[in-house]
């Protein structure tokens, strides 16, 4: 830290992003992008506004706007494109929580939040998720404070029904909620038709995992025109421009493409059961995913250990040093070939442990 970095800033914890090591070529199966690159029509898209990048891009996004309209049965005027949806999120924690306004999310969520909230100075409150690590709807009732929830929430990958959400909703009615649906297409209900209904809902989507198209930032916030509006102000003061012209195109291309990605959803949610039924067999707890990894736990080997070994072994998992998640790995779901190789390794892992043991 330099001796000139802001007072303010001295004890933030930025967030941490999962590895992304170049030492040799890893399965990557830690942080929950899509194995599948996008369509061809995607990334000739991506290669024509490349020859146009001496032009600003359109700060409305109108031609990607105008497609999410249609794709998502929503006006033009309740889409807000942002660089990844995490800028999306950071606009919320500026324009809807202050000191009189704190936040409140689950102890056990996307890392995000609270480095949201501190960089903010936003007062926060965690709620603890049940012991089988489900989020009660109860709890965030009538709560006085701008709500985050992921639904489905990571790195747990349990969901909310949407009635559930519902009545999160309509009980907070001072209070704007957002819902986080970064996973939603591997099994969730979406909540975007609900921001017709409700003037305090915000839902966010995001291109990193469902479209193949982490690498490029893209996400949406939904909401009505006011609140909108709140995060435009917010949007226009900090990056007018936050949707580079590459970004736009392919994301408008991409929601050409619905067919393909629904058929790459499809063949993940089918790659995860499989991978879910190997995993149990061998002895593991793995909780009920809607989305697109699994959180998983061995009583044979600790959570550290397993991470450990896979590296080792050329696999990269996700494993979080939180309190009441040490013991488990969040594991990506890739292509079918990744999972069989990814469980070969555990397999291995498990005997070595095994003999290990009797020795
Ligand atoms: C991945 C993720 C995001 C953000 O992804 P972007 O790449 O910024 O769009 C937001 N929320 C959750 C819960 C996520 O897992």
């Amino acid at each position: 830290m330099s001796r000139f970095f802001s007072k303010k800033y001295t004890a933030l914890q930025p967030y941490i992003p999962g590895e992304q090591p170049k030492d040799m070529r890893y399965i990557k199966l830690n942080t929950n992008e899509s194995p599948f690159p996008p369509p061809k029509s995607v990334v000739k898209a991506v290669r024509e506004q490349s020859l146009k990048c001496n032009l600003y891009s359109d700060p409305t996004c109108g031609a990607l706007v105008e497609k999410a309209a249609q794709i998502y049965g929503v006006k033009k005027t309740q889409i807000l494109p942002t660089n990844g949806s995490d800028e999306i999120l950071n606009f919320a924690f500026m324009a809807f929580c202050d000191k009189d306004t704190p936040a409140v999310f689950a102890d056990i969520t996307y890392g995000f939040y609270s480095v949201f909230a501190d960089l903010h100075g936003v007062p926060y409150r965690t709620i603890p998720l049940k012991d089988d690590f489900s989020i009660d709807y109860r709890d965030y009732c009538g709560v006085n404070a701008t709500v985050f929830i992921a639904n489905p929430n990571a790195p747990t990958g349990l969901a909310l029904s949407k009635p559930e959400i519902e009545e999160i909703i309509r009980s907070n009615p001072n209070n704007v909620v957002v819902i986080d649906e970064a996973y939603v297409d591997f099994g969730g209900e979406s909540c975007v038709d609900l921001i017709e209904k409700y003037d305090n809902l915000l839902v966010t989507q995001t291109f990193s995992k469902s479209r193949s198209l982490a690498g490029a930032r893209l996400g949406f916030g939904f909401a009505n025109e006011q609140l909108l509006a709140d995060l435009n102000a917010i949007k226009y003061s900090t990056n007018p421009y936050n949707v580079n012209r590459m970004t736009m195109e392919a994301g408008r291309e991409a929601l050409c493409q619905q067919a393909y990605f629904d058929k790459k959803c499809k063949e993940i949610c089918n790659t995860r059961a499989f991978t879910a039924d190997r995993l149990t067999r061998l002895g593991f707890t793995v909780l009920n995913s809607k989305t697109n990894f699994l959180f998983i736990k061995s009583r044979k080997i600790g959570g550290k250990e397993l991470y450990e070994k896979l590296k080792e072994k050329g696999v990269l998992v996700r494993h979080f040093n939180g309190e009441r998640i040490s013991e488990f790995n969040r594991v990506t779901i890739g292509t079918k070939k990744q999972m069989e190789a990814f469980l070969f390794c555990v397999e291995q892992i498990l005997k070595e442990k095994e003999n290990e043991k009797s020795k």
